[in-house]
């Protein structure tokens, strides 16, 4: 009998909204794209989008950006981040965040990550005090959150800024409150791959009216910031008005005109994400040779992919068992290749920095496979993607043992 085949499309995020093209239309006509290019009493795509993200987050602030990377940058730079001065960060994470220390000066330091894929507290105190660390750029890689409570509690006692990037939370908490509101900032991004579509684009939120203030000079807001969506008062802005640079990075009414309609669905989206993440992952609970990361209960996740390990794979098992998946349709990325394909990349591929020994993040990066779960998958397609990794995994490890 033939092998069933998956012929969906792993990069093919869903369609944008009916009301979000209607809304670009709009903007494209009358063509007032700069976001302070506004006519009379005409607030402008991208104040409201900020005002109704801000609402949505729960944050007292929020800052629309053009991409989530200038998100983290300015957050760091707002928050006092001078060069050579320490930032630690996740050791598994995505290229930008270490890009978005780079970018301000700091000295990156990587902290492990634990099995279940999300910052190790103990190595995070212990590299804290070694390196008398005063900020910490947090990144909830693929949605995982570590127990937040200890965090904070961590950060108050080593007076550690914490900037969280949320490029993969946003909409998922932890004992109730959002995912960016425990830090001084939240750094979200609308790029393609994430919650919202907007090709590129970033949201920063945060309730401190000081650091917003600098964090919107940064941004490039000329003395146009009295026309935010959710900004602080213009007292504020006394201060950084002429001593912050202009970084150039704000977003356009046409991205924000795209993104106001999905943030109305965000919600449900949410929801559909996590019907498929369970439909996949109850199945490969059935498989003994995987492992899965825990999610506690304290946290409410967004499953839009999944990650999970075969421990101790060997190298040659790994990629046998891509090529048998990639065969049948499947898509997944592994973490322990040599070198980076596409998006997967490790620590030891930013050469830019000092190189560092994080032996138990190789360790478990060596194990690591990765699939999106896009929303163009229906649930009938995870329970066939789901079939197809328990036959390849069992397969491979079966031929392995
Ligand atoms: C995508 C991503 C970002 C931000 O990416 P941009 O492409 O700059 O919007 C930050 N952190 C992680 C973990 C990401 O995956």
């Amino acid at each position: 009998m033939m092998k069933p085949v998956f012929s969906g499309s792993f990069t093919q995020q869903a369609k944008i909204p009916d009301a979000a093209i209607a809304a670009a239309l709009e903007v494209l006509r009358h063509g007032r794209l700069h976001r302070y290019n506004t006519v009379a009493a005409e607030p402008g795509e991208t104040a409201l989008l900020e005002q109704e993200f801000a609402h949505w987050q729960g944050a007292r602030y929020c800052l629309a950006c053009a991409s989530g990377g200038q998100a983290m940058q300015i957050a760091l730079r707002a928050a006092g981040v001078k060069s050579g001065d320490p930032v630690l960060t996740n050791g598994f994470t995505l290229a930008p965040v270490p890009g978005a220390i780079a970018a301000v000066g700091g000295a990156t330091v990587l902290v492990e990550v634990t099995a279940d894929l999300v910052i190790d507290l103990a190595d995070l105190e212990q590299k804290a005090r070694n390196v008398s660390a005063r900020y910490l750029l947090l990144s909830h890689m693929r949605g995982h959150l570590v127990d937040m409570k200890r965090l904070s509690d961590i950060a108050k006692r080593l007076n550690l800024t914490v900037i969280e990037d949320c490029a993969h939370t946003m909409g998922a908490s932890w004992a109730g409150t959002k995912s960016g509101n425990f830090g001084h900032a939240g750094c979200f991004s609308t790029q393609t791959y994430k919650h919202m579509n907007s090709g590129e684009g970033g949201l920063l939120t945060s309730n401190d009216p000081d650091f917003m203030a600098r964090a919107t000079i940064l941004s490039g807001s000329y003395m146009l910031y009295g026309r935010h969506g959710a900004g602080p008062d213009s007292e504020y802005f006394e201060g950084p008005r002429l001593n912050m640079p202009n970084m150039s990075a704000r977003m356009d009414n046409l991205r924000a005109a795209i993104l106001r309609p999905q943030l109305r669905e965000l919600d449900h989206s949410i929801e559909s994400w996590n019907e498929r993440y369970d439909i996949i992952a109850k199945h490969l609970k059935e498989c003994s040779a995987v492992a899965l990361p825990k999610r506690p209960d304290d946290g409410k996740f967004v499953g839009s992919s999944i990650q999970f390990r075969i421990p101790d794979i060997h190298p040659d098992t790994a990629n046998a068992l891509l090529a048998g998946l990639a065969q049948r349709g499947v898509e997944v990325k592994w973490f322990g290749g040599a070198t980076p394909i596409g998006f997967t990349s490790s620590h030891d591929s930013w050469r830019y920095l000092q190189r560092q020994s994080l032996p138990v993040t190789d360790n478990v990066l060596a194990s690591l496979f990765d699939m999106r779960l896009p929303l163009a998958f229906s649930l009938k397609d995870c329970a066939l993607i789901a079939d197809i990794l328990v036959d390849e995994i069992s397969a491979v490890t079966r031929a392995a043992a």
